[in-house]
C-alpha cells in the first residue's frame, strides 16, 4: 500500500512483498540500486536456463495475464517462439486505461528496471529481437523513469547486442505513447497505433502470436505479468505456486479506490477475501455502510455486502459472475448514487467506442439513452420498456461486437440490475 495512510497496512519493502518490494524503497532513476536489490540476477539465470527452460518455469508457475482475460503466458510465449516467421516482437501494453486501475503505473513510476529486465526476458525467451513498451500518454512520470532506465541499461549492456555477455542475444526496447484513447489498451488497436494507423481492434484470429504487429508473430503482455516473471525466476516455479491457490498462482495487486478509507494499490496472495482486502483498506469511512463493490472495472461485476467471504481467485470471480480483470475494487458505502454512477459508465463506453462496428457504435448511444431514461425517471419513459430495451442493446452488443469493448460494455450495468436490484429500485 502506497498511498494515504500506512499504518496498519503492508509496507512497501516489507518481507511479504514481491512485485511492490522496491516501490517506494529503492531510487526508481538508479540502476545501481536496482541490482543492489537482486536486479537483474533473473536475466542471468534466464541466459543459463535458455529460452525453452525459462518459458517451462513461467508454464509451470501457471502465470497467468495480469491485463484482465488472465491467458496463460507460457502459452503465449511458447507459441509465439515457436512461429519460424522473423522476426518476432514483444509489446508490453502499458496503456492502463481501465477505470479505478492504476497498478501498472505505480510499478512502472516505482521499479522502472524492473520492467525492463522483465521484457527484455520475455524477449530472450519468446525470440523477439525489439519490445514496444506502449505507454499510456497520461503517465508522464513514467516515461521520463522508463527513458532513463532504457538508456542506463543500454549503457551497461543490459539491452542491444549480445546481451550481458551472451552470444547472439541481442534485444531493444522502444517506448511509444498512446494519445488518450482507451481503446488503443485493446492488442490489436496497439498494433494499428504503433504502425501508424487509426487505433481500432483487428479481428482475431488470428492471434497475435501468429499475426500480430507488423503482420509478424507478437507476444504482449501486461506490465504486472511481466514483472512476476523476475520473481518466478529468482524463486523458482515451485515456490511461486505456494503463494495463491491451485488455479490462481502467486501475488496480485488491487487497486483500491472509491469509498474506501485508503485508497492504493495492495498486493495479497490470491485467495485473499474480498472482506480481508477491504480491511486492510480501512473499510468505508466511518459512520457509513458498504453498499456495494465493483470488481474488475467498467467490464466487471459487482459484489453485494454480504459476499464479502469471496475470495480474490480467477475461479472464485468467474463462479460470482464477475471477473477480478485488471484488479479494479471499486467501493461504493451507502452515500453512492448508483443511478449516476452507472450512467458515467455508459457515457464512458459511448465515448470511447472506436465506431469500427455497429452494435457498439450505436449500441453503446442507446444504452446510455434507455439508462439516462430510467435513471431520470423521465415522464416519457416507461420502466419496463427501457428495461427490456437495455437487455437487448447489452446482449446485442455482447454477441456481435468486434471487440472486448463492445462485448462487455453491458456488464457492470446487467450486473447492478440484477445483482444489486437496481431494476426494482429503478422501476419504483
Ligand atoms: P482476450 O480474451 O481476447 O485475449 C487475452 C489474451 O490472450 C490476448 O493477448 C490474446 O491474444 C490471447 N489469446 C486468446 N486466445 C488465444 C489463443 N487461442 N492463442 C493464442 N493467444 C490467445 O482478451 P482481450 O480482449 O485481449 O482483453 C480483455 C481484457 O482486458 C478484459 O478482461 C479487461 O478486463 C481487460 N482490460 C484491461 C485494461 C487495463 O487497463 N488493464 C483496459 C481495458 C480492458
Ligand atoms: Fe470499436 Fe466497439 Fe467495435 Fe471494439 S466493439 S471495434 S471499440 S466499435
Amino acid at each position: 500500500h502506497v498511498d494515504g495512510e500506512r499504518a496498519e497496512v503492508p509496507q512497501a519493502g516489507s518481507p511479504g512483498l514481491r512485485l511492490l518490494k522496491r516501490v517506494g524503497v529503492v531510487d526508481p532513476e538508479s540502476l545501481d540500486d536496482y541490482r543492489a536489490t537482486g536486479g537483474y540476477h533473473a536475466l542471468r539465470t534466464a541466459l543459463l536456463l535458455g529460452p525453452s527452460g525459462v518459458i517451462r518455469e513461467v508454464s509451470d508457475a501457471k502465470l497467468m495475464g495480469r491485463g484482465g482475460a488472465a491467458f496463460p503466458t507460457g502459452r503465449k510465449w511458447d507459441a509465439t517462439a515457436k512461429q519460424p516467421v522473423r522476426p518476432h516482437y514483444l509489446v508490453c501494453n502499458a496503456d492502463e486505461s481501465e477505470p479505478g486501475t492504476f497498478k501498472d503505473r505505480l510499478l512502472m513510476e516505482g521499479d522502472p528496471f524492473a520492467v525492463i529486465e522483465s521484457m527484455t526476458i520475455a524477449g530472450f525467451a519468446a525470440g523477439c529481437s525489439r519490445g514496444y513498451l506502449y505507454l499510456r500518454g497520461e503517465y508522464p512520470r513514467a516515461l521520463h523513469l522508463l527513458r532513463n532506465a532504457i538508456s542506463k541499461a543500454r549503457e551497461r549492456n543490459f539491452l542491444g547486442e549480445n546481451i550481458m555477455g551472451h552470444e547472439g542475444f541481442s534485444f531493444d526496447i522502444e517506448i511509444r505513447r498512446g494519445a488518450g484513447a482507451y481503446i488503443c489498451g485493446e492488442e490489436t488497436a496497439i498494433f494499428n497505433s504503433i504502425e501508424g494507423f487509426r487505433g481500432e481492434p483487428r479481428s482475431k484470429p488470428p492471434f497475435p502470436v501468429e499475426k500480430g504487429l507488423f503482420g509478424k508473430p507478437t507476444v504482449v503482455n501486461n506490465v504486472e505479468t511481466l514483472v512476476n516473471v523476475p520473481v518466478i525466476l529468482t524463486e523458482g516455479c515451485e515456490a511461486y505456486t505456494r503463494v495463491g491457490t491451485e488455479g490462481s498462482t502467486g501475488p496480485k495487486l488491487f487497486c483500491l479506490s472509491g469509498n474506501v478509507s485508503r485508497p492504493g494499490v495492495y498486493e495479497v496472495p490470491f485467495g485473499t477475501t474480498l472482506g480481508e482486502l477491504l480491511d486492510l483498506a480501512g473499510g468505508v469511512p466511518p459512520g457509513r455502510e458498504l453498499r456495494a463493490v465493483l470488481l474488475g472495472g467498467a467490464a466487471g461485476g459487482f459484489v453485494r455486502p454480504d459476499e464479502l467471504d469471496l475470495p480474490l481467485t480467477l475461479e472464485d470471480a468467474r463462479a460470482a459472475g464477475t471477473t477480478l480483470g485488471s484488479g479494479v475494487v471499486l467501493v461504493l458505502d451507502d452515500t453512492a448514487d448508483l443511478g449516476s454512477f452507472l450512467l458515467r459508465i455508459a457515457a464512458f463506453f459511448r465515448d470511447e467506442s472506436c465506431g469500427q462496428c455497429v452494435p457498439c457504435r450505436i449500441g453503446t448511444v442507446r444504452q446510455e439513452e434507455a439508462l439516462h431514461r430510467l435513471v431520470g425517471k423521465r415522464p416519457l419513459s416507461t420502466s419496463a420498456a427501457d428495461l427490456q430495451l437495455l437487455r437487448e442493446v447489452g446482449q446485442v452488443m455482447r454477441d456481435s461486437s468486434i471487440c472486448g469493448l463492445g462485448q462487455t460494455a453491458w456488464n457492470a450495468i446487467e450486473s447492478a440490475l440484477d445483482r444489486l436490484g437496481y431494476a426494482e429500485e429503478a422501476a419504483k
